[in-house]
């Protein structure tokens, strides 16, 4: 197999990838490794910036996102028995955030590639890239029981963190930058209304705990546990106790309802740099990771594959290498802005194993600031709806 883009990963950095250079005429077939049902029902982020949408909708993918999202204006932190609105539409001059479960957006990219008969073939696993140093380079994977290649201009490596693109770059190109966290986030999907209109993010002594949604009748709602825990030891009336002490408000009813689906994902920071080497360019968690709280990780995503389309139809149109040359540079940007907005955000909201009492004060303190001050507000604002000019 022949084509101009080979892409690994069907996720929404792949299948974006795909649907921006079909709208430029550029060819490409995207590999994945796991199934259609798998992928479209794989629960994960939630939370689109405007930029995200934005670009959904000038390239004519967002209809049902319109009709089934819903838009937000603000959050909630909650700490200390008290809850503080973050106006996140007036702080920033209108701009929102919209909810729309990742697998969502991961349904409308498929249909969209399906039905005009564009390649995108499942269980679909690369194995191994050769020749990224060439201007050939290729792309092995098992397709139907069989060991098959696809040679290619240029391979995109959206493979995710534990795909297999970044390490096929030569030792000693790329350089990680890696901060773990004592902590993971216990997530579950409940079948229950959501028991607020915004998300909220709670700091409470016992640990983080977050209310977010995914309709007006899926809940989705995280407790901050330990890194290794075992979803084993939390039954689904632990799970909703601690909520309900966690988020707890006077005045304010947490509602229960059956769990649909719940597990434990670790949290991490995560850069390489450069995001390319050769032909090979990588983009999204195959090159950065964030912990969630910042809600970033999809959208960064889509931020690098916007770059890495221009580029590349500049270079297809004209012959001009710049873009692609300045591939990683132009990501770089935007990634370290929102690793340092994430870290920020979990820091401020966790509580470590190690924090003592000077530690919590801190919190507080910060927490105090940013929901009185107009300018500390403002700040949070922008980074969470997504900076336009980074
Ligand atoms: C378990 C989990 C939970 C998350 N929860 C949240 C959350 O609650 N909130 C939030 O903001 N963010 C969350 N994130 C982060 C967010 O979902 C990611 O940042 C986003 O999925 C990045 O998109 P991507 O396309 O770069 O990678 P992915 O979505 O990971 O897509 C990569 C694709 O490549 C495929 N693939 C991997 N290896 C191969 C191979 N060898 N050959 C072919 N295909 C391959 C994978 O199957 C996958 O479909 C979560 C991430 C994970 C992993």
């Amino acid at each position: 197999m022949r084509t101009q883009v080979g892409i690994v990963g069907a996720g929404p950095a792949g299948l974006v990838l795909a649907h921006l250079l079909r709208l430029e005429g550029v060819e490409s077939v995207v590999l994945e490794a796991r199934s259609r049902e798998h992928v479209e029902h794989r629960v994960r982020a939630g939370v689109l910036e405007q930029g995200s949408v934005d670009l959904l909708t000038e390239t004519g993918l967002a209809d049902r996102l319109h009709r089934e999202a819903l838009v937000h204006h603000g959050i909630e932190l909650r700490f200390a028995g008290r809850g503080h609105r973050i106006a996140l539409s007036d702080l920033t001059g209108g701009r929102s955030i919209t909810i729309y479960g990742q697998q969502e957006v991961v349904k409308d990219l498929i249909a969209a590639r399906l039905t005009i008969g564009l390649p995108l073939l499942f269980e679909a696993e690369a194995v191994g890239l050769d020749g990224v140093g060439s201007d050939r380079p290729t792309i092995r994977f098992r397709h139907e029981g069989a060991g098959r290649e696809l040679e290619c201009d240029v391979i995109a490596g959206c493979d995710g963190f534990h795909g297999v693109c970044r390490d096929s770059v030569p030792d000693g190109v790329l350089s990680a930058f890696t901060r773990e966290y004592p902590y993971g986030w216990l997530g579950i999907l409940a079948a229950v209304a959501p028991s607020s209109d915004e998300l909220i993010y709670s700091n409470h002594e016992r640990g983080f705990s977050l209310h977010s949604l995914r309709s007006p009748e899926l809940s989705r709602l995280y407790l901050q546990v330990a890194q290794e825990e075992d979803i084993g030891e939390w039954p689904d009336d632990r799970i909703w106790a601690e909520l309900q002490v966690r988020l707890g408000l006077d005045g304010w009813t947490l509602h229960e309802g059956p769990i649909l689906e719940k597990g434990v994902t670790g949290m991490r920071s995560f850069v390489i740099e450069p995001m390319q080497h050769g032909r090979l360019f990588l983009a999204g968690d195959a090159a950065h990771i964030v912990p969630p709280t910042g809600a970033k990780g999809m959208n960064l995503a889509i931020a690098d594959v916007r770059i890495l389309a221009e580029a590349l139809v500049r270079w297809y149109r004209t012959g001009d290498p710049a873009g692609l040359d300045g591939y990683s540079e132009a990501c770089l940007r935007r990634v370290w802005r929102a690793e340092h907005f994430s870290w920020w955000m979990t820091s401020m909201l966790h509580r470590a194993p190690d924090t003592d009492a000077f530690d919590r004060k801190l919190q507080l303190a910060q927490l105090e600031y940013v929901c009185t001050s107009e300018a500390a507000a403002r700040s949070l604002a922008e980074n969470y709806v997504g900076l336009a000019h980074v």
